[in-house]
């Protein structure tokens, strides 16, 4: 049966996170994004009321909450400024390939930790040359001892300025492109780098930072799933959490679209408010749409996922069309509020900025599409593939 109503637990998460965004957020939020600011206190804040690590399974004392259930955290939280929600979302990133390749030991570990207190995890793929291209990347982990020794750089890396653990993604086995990458869980310690804080055109509540490694020691129990298998890892991890991405876009349509609808029912032009000139109702359903189609996009991506199956090309679907629609939603939220759109004193031009990172990140709007047409043309059937557990 297809039910798409909420328990009343599920209501109630979702009442949490929303009050949360309403009075700890929002407030601060043009004052984030303005100054570029840490936002340490409302991190301090979701740590305490429990709005992050929520797929922490419940054996390391997390909350243990599916993706769907995450998912509605995720809508509310970025509905009141997605900059924030990036960065108390990104140990979700990084948890998400220790609880699928660590060891008992290690999730012990790494899970009881990040419960503990408000510390942060950052998940490392990306490289200067290797984005999109993941194969491309040159990080190396090479054989050392017991362990591995790691050197490379990783940019754009969320929350890397604060992050007291690193998943890092490196090559093993050099010739082997795709196959020869793996995955480590990594320590911060004085081999660990911050080279440069990036400036960002949105989320600027977010911390942004390429990191490098330099003869980083690594003890084999932290590798993550097998050797040679991590970008495999990486794939399955994405499939968990582009859901997240797409609820986060879902969030920031449902914003852009809420302060046009409300200036469109206030702004009077020619005698009338501009809601009944048939240009903006339109623009305005069109909005509603896309922000509906989103969220029921979003869900069905995580159900799939929660019910045990594959959810590849769902999720690359919600991703896909989420982030584009936040980014039509919030330009046309914009075109709403007029020349006032164009001005920070209103609320819409940061959304518009905020939205624009959603094509970007956990795979650009492209890469979904390749994904999408790849799934589509030579369908893998929606069996999950086994966790490569170390
Ligand atoms: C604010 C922010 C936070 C981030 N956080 C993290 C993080 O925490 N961890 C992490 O590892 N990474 C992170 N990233 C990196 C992000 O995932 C990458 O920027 C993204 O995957 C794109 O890679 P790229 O920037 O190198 O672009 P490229 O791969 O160089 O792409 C450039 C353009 O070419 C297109 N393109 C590339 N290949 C193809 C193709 N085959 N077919 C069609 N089009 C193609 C892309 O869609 C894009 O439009 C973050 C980035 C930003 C900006």
């Amino acid at each position: 049966m297809v039910d798409f109503s909420l328990t009343d637990e599920q209501q109630d998460l979702r009442e949490l996170a929303h009050d949360f965004a309403s009075k700890e957020i929002r407030p601060v939020a043009a004052q984030l994004d303005r100054d570029a600011a840490w936002p340490q206190a409302i991190i301090d804040k979701a740590h305490e009321v429990g709005l992050m690590n929520t797929h922490i399974p419940a054996r390391y004392g997390g909350p243990g909450l599916n993706c769907f259930e995450g998912c509605l955290i995720e809508e509310e939280l970025s509905w009141g400024c997605s900059g924030v929600q990036t960065t108390l979302g990104a140990n979700g990133l990084a948890s998400a390939p220790v609880m699928l390749g660590g060891s008992e030991e290690v999730k012990r570990e790494f899970g009881e930790q990040l419960m503990a207190s408000p510390r942060l995890a950052s998940f490392c793929l990306t490289e200067p040359d290797a984005g999109s291209d993941v194969a491309a990347m040159r990080t190396r982990a090479v054989r050392r001892g017991d362990g591995y020794l790691l050197n490379g750089s990783k940019c754009f890396i969320t929350n890397g300025s604060y992050a007291d653990w690193f998943v890092v993604y490196a090559k093993t086995d050099p010739e082997a492109g795709q196959r020869g990458i793996s995955a480590f869980l990594v320590r911060r310690d004085g081999s660990v780098v911050v080279d440069k804080k990036e400036d960002k055109m949105g989320q600027r509540a977010s911390n942004t930072a390429t990191i490098t490694f330099n003869d980083t020691e690594v003890d084999a129990r932290y590798l993550l799933g097998e050797e040679n298998k991590g970008f495999r890892l990486a794939m399955m991890v994405l499939d968990r959490t582009r859901p997240g991405v797409a609820a986060m876009a879902t969030g920031i349509a449902r914003a852009a679209f809420e302060h046009a609808t409300e200036y469109s029912k206030q702004r009077v032009q020619f005698g009338v408010p501009i809601a009944t000139h048939q240009a903006i109702g339109f623009m305005i359903a069109d909005m509603a749409t896309k922000v509906h189609l989103s969220r029921l996009a979003t869900w069905n991506s995580a159900v799939v996922l929660d019910q045990g199956a594959r959810n590849t090309l769902e999720s690359a679907h919600a991703k896909r069309f989420a982030a584009d629609s936040a980014m039509e939603v919030a330009t046309d939220a914009v075109q709403i509020y007029g020349g006032y759109g164009f001005i920070k004193d209103y609320p819409v031009e940061k959304l518009m900025r905020d939205a624009k990172i959603m094509q970007l990140y956990e795979g650009t709007s492209q890469i979904q599409r390749l994904v999408i047409a790849r799934e589509t043309l030579a369908p893998r059937g929606s069996e999950t593939p086994a966790a490569p557990t170390a």
